[in-house]
């Protein structure tokens, strides 16, 4: 058997390998896209086990698939999970996850920063089934634990968050948690599985869009949630009824793309505290938010939970939105873009990327200044993306200077 899942394996050689081996057909080196809907069998007795779920095979494209399998076990074996099951988006993982778990009435305990889709589940949906969000100042532990004491079914995290790159203590939080009887669902988007395990750190669930570093090349959307067998076998069976199901051709395309997921968050990462460095010592830059800067609030944490910092970062400027609006279109290797963790660089305020959901008063509330830029790094060289951002920098100070 080639590749699988051995303990003592690195996290590239399982990135490669992992989950691959019962799939190679008749000696191909690649997994077939399986386009099928259904699954033949003419032994009944067979294909009645299968379909009872007592026997391993696949009956019917909603349910599973062998390639959408694959990357689930790809996942699986990078986060060291029990299980994993897959969906159509991240979101669709989120809410399958949340409305899979919570019942009228329950608590769920989580952030103000998380990712703005999940932060809209929270206010917007769960409400109407009488579940109560209370989302907490995202780096006050003290206050997060406080309510996860006062009882709670979930308590739900994102770190690093979305977009000012806040870091949370997920072993304290977790072990508070799972103390005041609460289960730990971590999105582990902007770590990746290279970066930071959140399973090893307590928490019992986590969950990514697959659309952002797993995949890497922004052409497919996907999610995934793994952890514990059997929380992840209830969600399973939420999705296969409800329908948010990953496509063959889309899990294909993460499946590749995650081949090479360890060379391009190594170079990711590299490139981005070398970015921003520079941006912090720049005189047109207001603010740097990277965890890997020695001066971020929550450094010293990031750097016991994490290996290394991550591919995105996000820069206020002096001048407001005007220099924003100056800075993005000269940039030459950034697409202004609402995606993240591709291997081309994007770049784009807020605004109109990860929290367009939300009011401009909703963003300040939030601390997210109207002058902040998202800026996910991508594997180009960082010489160029520094060269890039100098230019573009420069003309920003020099049409502000002329005008004032
Ligand atoms: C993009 C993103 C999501 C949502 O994923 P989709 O694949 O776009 O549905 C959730 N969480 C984080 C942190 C994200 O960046």
């Amino acid at each position: 058997m080639r590749g699988g899942n051995t303990p003592t394996t690195h996290l590239g050689t399982r990135a490669v390998w992992g989950g691959e081996d019962e799939y190679l057909l008749q000696g191909a080196t690649q997994v077939p896209v399986v386009h099928s809907v259904g699954y033949g069998y003419d032994d009944l007795d067979e294909w009645h086990e299968v379909a009872l779920g007592t026997r391993p095979g696949h009956i019917y494209g909603r349910n599973t698939n062998p390639t959408v399998h694959v990357f689930e076990e790809k996942v699986r074996i990078l986060e060291g999970a029990q299980a994993a099951t897959s969906f159509s988006t991240g979101m669709a993982a989120i809410s399958n996850t949340l409305f899979t778990l919570l019942r009228p009435g329950d608590r769920v305990v989580s952030l103000v920063d998380t990712y703005g889709g999940t932060n809209k589940i929270f206010s917007e949906f769960l409400p109407n089934f009488g579940i109560h969000a209370s989302l907490c100042p995202t780096t006050n532990h003290a206050w997060i634990i406080r309510e996860v004491q006062q009882g709670a079914k979930i308590l739900y995290l994102e770190s690093p968050t979305n977009p000012t790159l806040k870091i949370v203590d997920l072993r304290q939080l977790a072990d508070a948690a799972h103390a005041a009887g609460a289960l730990v669902i971590v999105d582990n988007t902007f770590a990746t599985p290279i970066n930071q395990q959140p399973l090893a750190l307590g928490a019992d669930l986590v969950i990514h869009s697959a659309t952002k570093f797993l995949g890497g090349h922004a052409d497919a959307l996907g999610g995934v949630v793994c952890g514990n067998a059997d929380l992840v076998q209830q969600i399973y069976h939420y999705r296969e009824i409800n329908g948010a199901t990953l496509h063959p051709m889309s899990a294909y395309l993460l499946l590749r793309g995650m081949k090479t997921l360890h060379l391009r968050v190594r170079q990711q990462s590299a490139s981005a505290l070398k970015i921003a460095s520079m941006l912090a010592n720049h005189p047109a830059i207001d603010q740097v938010f990277y965890p890997g800067l020695p001066d971020h609030e929550n450094h010293a944490i990031a750097k016991k939970q994490m290996r290394d910092f991550g591919g995105v970062l996000s820069f206020s400027l002096k001048g407001g939105f005007d220099a924003v609006r100056l800075l993005l279109p000269r940039l030459h290797y950034a697409h202004l873009a609402a995606n993240l963790g591709a291997v081309e660089t994007t770049a784009g305020p807020p605004r109109t990327t990860s929290h367009v959901e939300l009011t401009a008063e909703e963003r300040a509330a939030l601390g997210i200044p109207e002058s902040l830029v998202r800026y996910s790094v991508g594997i180009e060289d960082a010489a160029d993306l520094i060269a890039d951002l100098h230019q573009g920098l420069e003309r920003v100070t020099h049409e502000l200077s002329i005008r004032s």
